[in-house]
């Protein structure tokens, strides 16, 4: 049976992107080498990281005075990193959900973190508007999408201090202005490349603020200098990253991936609200076009169970919603096809009569 990968990370990838990993593991680029066994100090990979970051630059209009660089491990590595290397006195953060929360914790090990603004009192429902940002501050944080709860910033905010946000689960699935922010970042697991690999694309000026001594490897200007290879770098995810970006510039770049991610939420979307069976969990004009959670509606609670007996049996992967929301979650990466929502969707209407 055909399996729709709804998984919220690690997650759905391009199949031709699967397909030149799996050819680049017997033989990368006619080499007579698998992509496992490779020196990361060679022409081969070098060309790797460079077409990866020219793609990076040319997807995201990203400007000279912006560097990209990976490290291995994950965007909980960034949650501790940025603060060790800027927060000096005092930090704003707006907590919108469980990955603010943990950004939030490491944070607090190295300065002050003022809680600017939360959406904790309707269990992370919405996105809180007009914040007020003071401008005393070494950098406000924000996670622009909300994995678990199903929420996102629609609208790159105007902050009068360095701007950083955790985009590990929207990052390349639609447009926004780059230059609103100071970095960005996020784990590649989502939208880009299998587990182990993070990026971020960061503004030189702010680089240039770190503001302690710090051990070399956490230092960002470390990987910044030495081209995210100081270290050995995680060459098989950098890999796969590079290719979706490939993938993704081929099949139209940004503007389309969004197009088709728009259109793929509102399928999703318009049936969570017209089915009687199903209801969305957030504030409608702040929903997530990745991450769709729904739950049963009133007086059909008891459903659940078999609704996710229903949907597995006929193919859908990955729909259980996280424990701290319940439900259903369908996670509609870049690299989710229609085919697979339109599949979810038949599933909610043929469940839905069944009990008519
Ligand atoms: C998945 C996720 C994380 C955690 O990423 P790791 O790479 O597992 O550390 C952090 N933030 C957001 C928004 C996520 O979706």
């Amino acid at each position: 049976m055909k399996k729709h990968n709804f998984n919220a990370g690690p997650s759905v990838l391009a199949q031709e992107v699967v397909e030149r990993a799996a050819k680049a593991v017997l033989d990368f680029n006619d080499s007579g080498l698998s992509i496992l066994s490779i020196s990361h100090r060679t022409k081969d990979f070098d060309k790797v990281v460079a077409d990866a970051e020219a793609n990076f630059r040319e997807l995201l209009h990203i400007p000279d005075n912006y560097r990209i660089f990976y490290i291995g491990g994950g965007a909980s590595t960034f949650f501790y990193e940025v603060a060790a290397n800027f927060l000096g006195k005092k930090a704003g953060y707006i907590n919108t959900g469980v990955w603010s929360k943990k950004a939030i914790k490491e944070a607090k090990r190295y300065g002050e973190v003022e809680v600017l603004a939360s959406s904790e009192d309707k269990n992370f429902s919405y996105i809180p508007k007009g914040v007020e940002i003071p401008t005393d501050l070494d950098y406000l944080h924000i996670t622009s999408n909300n994995t678990i709860y199903g929420t996102e910033y629609h609208e790159d905010l105007d902050s009068p201090v360095p701007l950083v946000a955790d985009m590990s689960s929207d990052i390349l699935s639609h447009e926004f202005d780059i230059t609103k922010y100071a970095m960005v970042y996020g784990g590649a697991q989502k939208n880009l490349a299998p587990a182990g690999v993070a990026f971020a694309i960061i503004r030189e000026d702010f680089l240039e603020k770190q503001v302690r001594d710090l051990p070399t490897m956490m230092s960002f200007k470390t990987h910044v200098e030495k081209n995210s290879m100081y270290n050995t770098p995680p060459v098989f995810p950098i890999y796969v990253l590079g290719e979706t970006l490939k993938w993704l510039k081929e099949i139209g770049g940004v503007k389309e991936i969004e197009r088709r991610n728009k259109e793929k939420a509102a399928l999703l979307y318009d049936e969570i609200d017209r089915n009687s069976l199903f209801r969305g969990t957030v504030e409608k004009e702040d929903r997530s076009l990745m991450n769709i959670c729904f739950v049963m509606t009133e007086g059909h609670e008891d459903l659940a169970d078999e609704f996710f007996k229903f949907a597995t049996e006929r193919g859908m992967v990955g729909i259980k919603g996280h424990r701290l929301v319940g439900g259903f979650r369908a996670s509609c990466y870049n690299a989710l096809p229609k085919e697979s929502v339109e599949a979810l969707v038949k599933c909610m209407q043929n469940f839905e009569q069944l009990h008519k």
